[in-house]
């Protein structure tokens, strides 16, 4: 299954890589408001396939007018084969240098290995020649040594000068953790982009998932085909639900976010009771979406997990806080929120609802699996 750009923003993110801030649309008006917020931006088509620079489907906007026109362009279009859904919003970057970074398995040796070269982009089959192969041992922590060997082939540019900076081997790290955790088939971002100031940021990002690989979330596709009463009330109201039968229900923002949550909880020993998408719209939905999850047999506690790369946390934490003031439900829950506007939204939490949220997401995770015991 390959994981749209915005999701597998969020993964990476999530696994703590540092991605654009930025949200999807579907709508030039959609577009436009978040145009309006980040202000110089980026305007990418989201559809399962590289090459969109060169196919025109990554555009340069420098305000809300500019980004609604180029949403509209590209949600109206088709990029090959593929119908143009949604479009990406998000900062520009200052770029400095674009570095190639894959994780992927090496069908022929059936092992994972790094690929990565310090002449990325979309060039980057012209650079082929100069592209560093490191074979990792599936099962055993990643060393060190790879991780040096790594950086240095990034680590030099086309005028042969060193454009490390700190935050290059936490990008290695992060990104192979990624593809480690999920047991993916890929994790490739192309460009990692060394920005003008010095940080390093995923400006593009492709994963390939293993569907052979139990990931809750991957049964989605089975389950939402028939539709239990809930998921088809939660559907005339917009929203994506799905029933899962466990115990820990999980209020997440994007698909990719969702995805990792449910992994979380099934990692330490718990079982998801929902599939719950929320993106930008947790204001406005907040509340029949935690009525609707929260009416599930077997349901013990809520773990809401807010990444704010996509959307601001404050704004979806408000409208989680308004639900649950108003819904009042007799469960313990519990809070991870990560991002844009993380410190508004952590306040939040503490003085509304006298909730401390959590540091770590991890910690979340545990909390809301032990309470649902
Ligand atoms: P792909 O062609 O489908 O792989 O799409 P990418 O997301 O990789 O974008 C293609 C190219 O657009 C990148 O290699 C960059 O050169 C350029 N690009 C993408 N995002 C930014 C940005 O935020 N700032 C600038 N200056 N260029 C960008
Ligand atoms: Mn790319």
């Amino acid at each position: 299954m390959k994981v749209l750009e915005a999701d597998a923003k969020a993964l990476l993110r999530a696994h703590g890589l540092a991605v654009p801030r930025g949200t999807t649309a579907t709508t030039g008006e959609a577009a436009a408001q978040i145009a309006d917020d980040i202000g110089r931006c980026v305007v990418k088509a989201q559809v399962p396939a590289g090459g969109r620079g060169k196919a025109g489907g990554v555009v340069m906007a420098d305000d809300a007018a500019a980004a609604e026109a180029a949403a509209v362009a590209l949600l109206v279009s088709s990029l090959g084969e593929l119908v143009v859904n949604a479009v990406l919003v998000e900062e520009r970057l200052d770029i400095e240098s674009e570095l190639y970074l894959a994780v992927v398995i090496d069908t022929s040796a059936g092992r994972p290995m790094i690929m990565a070269s310090s002449l990325g982009g979309i060039e980057v089959e012209a650079a082929s020649g100069s592209m560093t192969r490191v074979m990792l041992d599936p099962g055993v922590a990643i060393t060190d040594g790879q991780i040096a060997e790594v950086a240095t082939a990034l680590g030099i540019d086309e005028r042969g000068e060193s454009v490390i900076g700190s935050g290059i081997e936490s990008a290695i790290r992060a990104i192979h953790h990624t593809f480690d955790d999920l047991g993916a088939l890929l994790v490739e971002v192309n460009p990692l982009v060394v920005t003008v100031d010095g940080h390093v940021i995923a400006a593009d990002a492709k994963i390939e998932l293993d569907d052979a690989v139990a990931h809750p979330a991957l049964e989605l596709s089975d389950s939402a085909e028939s539709g239990t009463e809930l998921e088809l009330e939660a559907a005339e109201r917009g929203l994506r639900l799905i029933e899962l039968g466990g115990n820990v229900a999980i209020l997440a923002n994007g698909a990719g976010l969702t995805m990792t949550t449910m992994d979380a909880v099934s990692h330490h020993g718990g079982t998801p009771a929902n599939f719950l998408e929320i993106g930008g719209d947790a204001y406005t939905l907040a509340e029949p979406a935690l009525e609707l999850t929260l009416r599930q047999s077997g349901v013990r506690s809520l773990l809401v997990n807010f990444c704010g790369a996509f959307a601001r946390c404050d704004v979806m934490t408000e409208g989680v806080v308004n639900a649950l003031e108003s819904l009042r439900p007799g469960l313990p829950v519990f809070f991870s929120i990560h991002g844009t506007g993380q410190d508004e939204a952590r306040e939040m939490v503490r003085t509304r609802l006298g909730i401390e949220p959590f540091e770590s997401m991890d910690d979340a995770v545990l909390a809301a699996v032990e309470a649902a015991r």
